[in-house]
């Protein structure tokens, strides 16, 4: 059941956002004050290098709603997502953008959704006119392929601009997974959802901190972690070369049978190459996989390292690292 007057922490992630902050707040207390939820912010510093943290340190001292753990360095999005979600209190958890791009407004809707059972309400982008053709091509690409390889729905169009309610919240945090690709765990959760679509503008200052190669090594942990068919697909690789080597050998067979031998051992010396690369790809495909992904979980490094914080009550702590789960 949502309270009466239930509390909303926003969890914002910034990296290098100082100039913007201004803008950000001025838009959150336009867009949400008054109405019938309390709200606070908790920033994720992202190991921002251009001040931003001061801006927070300042904005806490005129408000004590804003809050603030520092990263030590910068740790992705994905990560500092995670992080919020562990800090974050409230009844409901909204995370969003600190560019502006996911309108403030929105989170009205969101509470609305929630009164009305939605454990979790996504923001759905409508318009992707602010996104280069090739990035658009790109997202297209990398839900096709998801949709058709892993086990997990993802809601089409959804970005990080969502609310979850505590029960959701509290799931999240109990996933320990060390490759974090949020998108897909929203969804792997399950619970009863709601979408919202928004139309999506250009940043607000500064640009986007995507590159290709991020987003790629992105698209690849989503596949990774949803979906074991980049492990067993070297098995099939493995398999057709094979069965490919068993055909030339058979053709080459009956070939000199017919016409005789053309140069003696060069089909034997061909055949087994080929069918011992095969078999070859398909151990190494194998081990190479689950290898990676023991050699990750052993090693157990704590999944982000807070240097700081700021308004969140455990100022006095010394800086701590947090284990995923
Ligand atoms: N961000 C972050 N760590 C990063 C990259 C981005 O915390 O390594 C934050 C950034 O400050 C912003 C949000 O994530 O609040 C989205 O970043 P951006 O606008 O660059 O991404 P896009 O809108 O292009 O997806
Ligand atoms: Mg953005």
């Amino acid at each position: 059941m949502v309270p009466e007057r239930p509390e909303i922490t926003l969890v914002i992630p910034v990296l290098n956002e100082a100039a913007g902050l201004d803008a950000l707040v001025a838009e959150l207390h336009n867009c949400l004050d008054g109405r019938d939820f309390a709200w606070s912010v908790l920033f994720v510093d992202d190991g921002s290098t251009d001040g931003t943290l001061a801006r927070i340190r300042d904005l806490n001292a005129a408000d004590s709603r804003f809050a603030a753990i520092s990263f030590s360095r910068n740790f992705g999005k994905e990560i500092a997502i995670a992080a919020g979600l562990k800090h974050a209190g409230g009844d409901a958890v909204v995370i969003m953008d600190a560019d502006l791009q996911h309108p403030p407004e929105l989170v009205r809707a969101f509470v609305a959704e929630w009164r009305r059972g939605a454990k979790i309400v996504f923001g759905q982008r409508q318009s992707r006119e602010s996104d280069s053709w090739a990035r658009q091509l790109y997202s297209r690409l990398f839900h096709f392929v998801f949709r058709h390889i892993a086990q997990t729905r993802l809601p089409l169009g959804v970005v990080d601009f969502l609310l979850m309610d505590r029960q959701a919240v509290d799931t999240i945090n109990r996933l320990g997974e060390r490759t974090r690709f949020s998108k897909g765990l929203y969804a792997w959760i399950g619970f009863p959802s709601a979408v919202v679509p928004f139309e999506s503008h250009d940043r607000f200052v500064g640009k986007s901190r995507w590159s290709f190669v991020k987003l790629a090594s992105f698209a690849l942990d989503g596949f990774v972690s949803f979906s074991s068919l980049p492990l067993k697909v070297w098995s099939y690789v493995g398999a057709l070369v094979s069965l490919a080597a068993i055909a030339y050998g058979i053709y080459f067979m009956v070939r000199s049978l017919i016409f005789g031998v053309d140069v003696p051992g060069f089909p034997s010396l061909i055949v087994s190459i080929m069918f011992f690369a095969g078999v070859q790809l398909i151990s190494l495909g194998i081990l190479g996989e689950y290898l990676a992904r023991i050699y990750e979980e052993v090693k157990a490094r704590p999944l982000y390292v807070v240097a700081e914080e700021v308004g969140t009550g455990a100022e006095a702590r010394p800086v701590q690292a947090k284990r995923p789960a």
